[in-house]
């Protein structure tokens, strides 16, 4: 194994008193401990501010004299002993559950995922495919289960949008500083970047350089092509998440799954299985067949050895979630590969045939089901959905028979869950709740808090909630180059005494972000109801290539920004992990009303019903299993297909909740100014989503339906 060495790792300005800071700042533990974002925060608010919670960013950019003041104030020295005692611990710490048996030399499983949403320093993800890896790499450091994890860097940058003049989405992109983040490079020992290269793509072999993400105790490779001994078109290949260039997206699928396999080779990560979240990197499976066969397996027996180390998570019933790409162009830059794998050309091709479609191209999930000796959808629903889709793979075994399990999506807990609601439980939980918070006895708990201390802490956050957005409004504002009603359409007159819903999203056009639009007259007569009014808070991005998208958002803009609806509907600009961290905290209820069943679980209604912000959604997703009547609310027929006699019900139905549940609990009158009835709420979708819809319970699934195979039988059986 080639050795390496870490970039920015040291910061030379850190005076040794404090010199922890550096480490501490290279690993995202910081990002879901409280207490360790305090501490960076006390350094200086406002440079804390500044550099977007970018603790690498904000220590390079210190002054001495800050740095030197904080070696005086015992008040930080005392904050910075503590946090960096829990981080060691946390670091060290190694079996922290011994109800699972881990083998100590078992080998890790690897994950693979086009993106990670980790934090908004870090923006290579689009949405909630990048949150669940992301959330399920925090899990599986926190669980102490062995994880090494890959994926690409995205150097050509985020999307961020804004709404123009004219109420319509234009994208600009951010390029992200890799050297000041929480990432490190990957140099070789004379301080050079450490390439790995990426043989077998049309010939002609592919450089890419390493970055590492600690994520507490697991290490995230992204891979980055974007590197100057790389030509022009090998440096634009990992240019941008989600490409619709068919043969970019086909090179960055190639590189993701045999150049993210040869990157933990190279590093010496061997693993015991291979866990793909999503059909991106389903080329993996090729290559640990590959390796199989090198080392003398027939196809057969190769294929054999990979299903027993192979899971594939499966995400999505929308047919446009699956990538197919053209034979021809697979041919064009895998036909030398296909030899190393003991197959000719068709029997390669015939991996990603769709059996009820064999011509239109080959099919990367088709692949991943092919291949991968374990499946798994992401809610009870999605998995019936999805083993309907896919039967025709198995056409021996009856539909129910369908060897595709399900692990229900859930949430990061300590990422989640607002700070401030996290020091309320410590007080009436008691000590260490936040280790065992997928006991749902802890949560029965959550009565002894009194109904008006909930309540007015959730009601400061609706404050800091409408005060950020009304800031972001007013920063275009100052900007001088929007004209009024369009900051109007932002949120200006939010008001925090009336009873908000939330709607954020990927604004795709299943979503049904303007269901609530369907009867104007009748919806504005319920937002403008003079004492007892309705606000609602839209957000979210639509792809750039997505002309329907594009609409749907400029029909709520249009509608956020016309006077009839009385300021009470805004449309938040650019949707990322920090609005929605704001959104999830501090509004009253979280509206989700997609065409069923597309949505295959949802995870932002978790983020939200964890913090006592009450669900309010169509019978789908995850919603299906957490509903229980008492902790949220159910509406719309469940009606598939796309009549608009099913939106028109769907519609009524949530008028009718509106006005006769949700308004008149809200609104209920009490002499303390706690509206009690609603507290009930919010404390019962607290204590159902909590333990049963955190990662925490996700990700031990994982181990016991399929982890466990590899980890708790040691080294030498592994993979055959
Ligand atoms: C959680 C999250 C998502 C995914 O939520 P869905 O309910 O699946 O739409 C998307 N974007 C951001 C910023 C999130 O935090």
């Amino acid at each position: 194994m080639p050795s390496y060495q870490l970039s920015n790792n040291d910061f030379p300005n850190l005076p040794t008193r404090i010199k922890g800071l550096g480490g501490l700042a290279e690993n995202l533990w910081w990002s879901w401990n409280p207490q360790a974002r305090t501490l960076f925060k006390m350094l200086d608010r406002q440079a804390w501010k500044e550099s977007n919670h970018n603790p690498d960013l904000m220590l390079k950019q210190l002054s001495a004299g800050v740095l030197a003041r904080a070696t005086r104030d015992d008040n930080f020295l005392r904050h910075y002993d503590l946090v960096m005692y829990l981080f060691e611990k946390y670091l060290n710490e190694r079996v922290l559950y011994p109800e699972f048996e881990l083998q100590p030399d078992a080998l890790p499983i690897a994950y693979f995922s086009a993106e990670y949403g980790l934090h908004h320093s870090l923006p290579f993800y689009a949405g909630g495919l990048g949150f669940l890896a992301g959330d399920h790499l925090k899990e599986c450091s926190d669980l102490g289960i062995p994880m090494v994890a890959v994926g690409f860097m995205y150097p050509g940058g985020y999307l961020n949008q804004v709404i123009n003049r004219d109420g319509w989405q234009e994208n600009f992109t951010q390029k992200v500083d890799k050297d000041a983040a929480s990432i490190s490079r990957l140099l070789t020992d004379n301080g050079e970047q450490f390439c790995v290269r990426v043989p077998y793509i049309n010939h002609t072999p592919v450089e890419v350089g390493v970055w590492k993400v600690s994520v507490g105790r697991v290490g995230l490779y992204l891979m980055d092509t974007d590197i100057v001994s790389n030509s022009d078109w090998v440096r634009a290949i990992s240019q941008r998440l989600y490409t619709s260039n068919v043969t970019q997206r086909l090179l960055q699928e190639i590189l993701l799954g045999i150049g993210g396999s040869r990157v933990l080779a190279t590093l010496g990560h061997d693993f015991g299985m291979l866990h793909l979240n999503e059909g991106h990197a389903a080329f993996a499976l090729l290559e640990k067949i590959r390796e199989f066969v090198e080392q003398g397996a027939d196809f057969a027996q190769a294929r054999k050895q990979l299903a027993a180390m192979s899971l594939f998570t499966t995400h999505t019933p929308v047919p446009a979630g699956h990538d197919i790409f053209p034979f021809d162009l697979v041919e064009k830059y895998l036909e030398g590969y296909w030899p190393l794998l003991g197959l000719d050309r068709e029997g390669f091709m015939e991996l990603g045939r769709h059996p009820d479609n064999p011509e239109a191209g080959f099919n990367m999930t088709a692949l991943a089901l092919r291949l991968s000796g374990n499946v798994n959808a992401v809610s009870q629903k999605h998995g019936e959905v999805t083993r309907g889709m896919w039967h025709c793979m198995w056409p021996d075994k009856a539909e129910a028979d369908v060897p595709i399990d399900y692990v229900t999506n859930g949430v990061h807990l300590p990422t989640w869950l607002e700070p401030k609601m996290r020091l309320l439980f410590n007080r009436y939980f008691g000590e260490g709740w936040i280790n065992v918070h997928d006991n749902p006895a802890i949560w029965q708990f959550i009565e002894e808090i009194p109904d008006s201390e909930l309540w007015q802490l959730h009601y400061w956050l609706k404050l800091k909630l409408v005060n950020y957005i009304r800031q972001k409004a007013r920063d275009r504002w100052d900007t001088g180059e929007v004209d009024p009603s369009q900051i109007m359409g932002m949120g200006t007159l939010l008001d925090p005494s009336v009873l908000t819903l939330g709607f954020a999203r990927r604004f795709a056009t299943y979503k049904r972000a303007d269901l609530i639009f369907h009867d104007l007259d009748r919806l504005k007569k319920i937002i403008n109801d003079p004492w007892r009014p309705v606000q609602i808070l839209f957000a979210g991005k639509s792809h750039p290539e997505d002309a329907k998208g594009h609409e749907l958002i400029h029909r709520v803009f249009e509608f956020a920004r016309d006077p009839q609806m009385g300021g009470r509907i805004a449309f938040v600009e650019n949707y990322n992990e920090q609005l929605g961290q704001y959104m999830v905290h501090g509004v009253d209820a979280w509206l989700n009303n997609p065409v069923p069943p597309m949505e295959a679980s949802g995870t932002s209604g978790m983020k939200a019903a964890l913090n006592g912000v009450p669900h309010v959604s169509i019978p789908d997703g995850w919603w299906l299993e957490g509903y229980n009547k008492n902790n949220g609310w159910q509406f719309g027929s469940g009606r598939k297909g796309s009549d608009s006699g099913r939106d028109r019900d769907d519609a009524a139905q949530l008028y009718d909740l509106l006005e006769q549940e949700m308004i008149p609990l809200y609104y209920e009158a009490a002499e303390d100014g706690t509206p009690h009835s609603w507290v009930r709420y919010m404390k019962e979708s607290i204590k159902s989503t909590a333990p049963h819809f955190s990662s925490r319970r996700m990700v031990k699934e994982y181990y016991r339906k399929f982890y466990a195979q590899v980890l708790e039988r040691g080294s030498e059986n592994c993979g055959g």
